[in-house]
């Protein structure tokens, strides 16, 4: 008997993995590596959304949870995943500073965006007009994030890697039952994956694919993360993780060459120098219409759960909306109606 089965390895699985087990309870995941999400995610984590200058929804609460979460997670594996770093914006014009700078007064935005201009230069970069620079920013290493928790579950012998049967689950009002394990719940947490999903499947989430590079370059000298209308974040060794595009369109993680184009063209807008392309990757991130995660208990099975719609923000998002998840399941809190599944009926929902 466990208390929870989990289905989905990806930065949602991670975080309530770890909810459950930092509150003693055991667990069983099962992952079959059909969505890369989370494995090639930029990992960058943001208060602000630059494009439009407004704060992330509760980004304070957010930054909060995700940075003890991953401080609790690095001891535990002994391995950093959390890189604090400087994000800064590269202006085109003097009307995009003085737009900065009006922000950078605003009561939400004050403790996030520098009123500091930022003068210093980077080789391989033109900045004619200079940097603002983003506080409490960074990224976490998804990769090895997911390579390591994979393990660590793997020597407490707590995850397969197959494909969730979903009607070979039986449910009883106490009680759920898979495979010969028998869990108090089930949590659901396949990201666009959730199509698949019989109990889940009718959730908003349309996914947005992205594709991102690996470059390496000698000319280019950065050890902040430049964001523009792509980032630009510095792995080391001459090397730069460079993204992403957004379309609605395409639902395969499959790169391709109108993504290339599109990468290319915009890093050329940023740099101006040599560089090539070492790796081009795709994934399709769970997206929601309203922006907003999909968290809750399926309406007609109290033992059934779902943590998904993290979109583009998983690295933030995901240990608070874990949070909010497993307090509901264990201590009865009320979920948020913002991002409670309940706001979303299905088709033959009976009123
Ligand atoms: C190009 C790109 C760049 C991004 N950059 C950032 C960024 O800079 N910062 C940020 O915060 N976020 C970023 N994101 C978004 C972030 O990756 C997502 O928010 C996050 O990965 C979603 O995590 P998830 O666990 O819900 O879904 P996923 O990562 O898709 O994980 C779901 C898991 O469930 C498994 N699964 C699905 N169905 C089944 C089944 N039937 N049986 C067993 N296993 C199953 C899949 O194999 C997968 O491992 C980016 C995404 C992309 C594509």
């Amino acid at each position: 008997m466990v208390d929870y089965i989990i289905v989905g390895c990806g930065l949602a699985g991670i975080s309530f993995a770890e909810q459950a087990l930092n509150n003693d309870k055991t667990i069983a995941v099962f992952d079959n590596d059909s969505q890369k999400s989370s494995l090639i995610a930029g990992g960058l984590y943001n208060p602000v959304i630059l494009k439009r200058f407004s704060e992330v929804w509760k980004a304070e609460e957010q930054l909060v949870e995700m940075k003890e979460f991953y401080k609790k997670l690095e001891a535990k594996l002994a391995s950093q995943f959390d890189f604090p770093k400087p994000i800064l914006r590269k202006f085109f014009s003097i009307e995009e500073q003085n737009n900065w700078f009006a922000a950078s007064d605003k009561k939400g935005l004050a403790p996030f965006l520098s009123p500091v201009l930022i003068t210093k230069k980077y080789s391989g970069i033109t900045s004619a007009y200079n940097y603002g620079e983003v506080l409490h920013t960074g990224y976490v290493d998804t990769e090895l994030l997911l390579f390591s928790y994979r393990k660590y579950l793997e020597s407490i012998n707590s995850i397969r890697y197959e494909s969730f049967d979903y009607g070979a689950l039986l449910l009883e009002s106490d009680t759920i039952s898979y495979k010969g394990i028998v869990a108090k719940h089930i949590v659901f947490a396949e990201g666009f994956g959730i199509h698949q999903n019989p109990f889940f499947g009718y959730l908003p989430v349309d996914g947005t694919k992205g594709e991102l590079f690996i470059i390496e370059s000698d000319e280019l000298d950065l050890n902040v993360i430049l964001n523009t209308s792509v980032f630009i974040l510095p792995l080391g060794w001459n090397r730069y993780k460079v993204g992403a595009t957004y379309n609605w369109k395409d639902k395969t993680d499959l790169p391709t060459e109108e993504g290339k184009q599109e990468l290319l063209e915009r890093i050329r807008e940023i740099i101006d120098c040599d560089f090539k392309i070492v790796a081009h990757f795709a994934g399709v991130r769970p997206t929601v219409y309203d922006r907003r995660p999909l968290i809750g208990t399926h309406f007609d099975y109290n033992n059934m759960h779902v943590l998904n719609g993290l979109g583009t923000r998983g690295v933030m998002l995901g240990p608070a909306m874990a949070k909010e998840l497993f307090d509901k399941i264990e201590n009865g809190k009320i979920i948020d109606k913002e991002i409670n599944i309940n706001r979303v009926k299905p088709k033959n929902y009976r009123y």
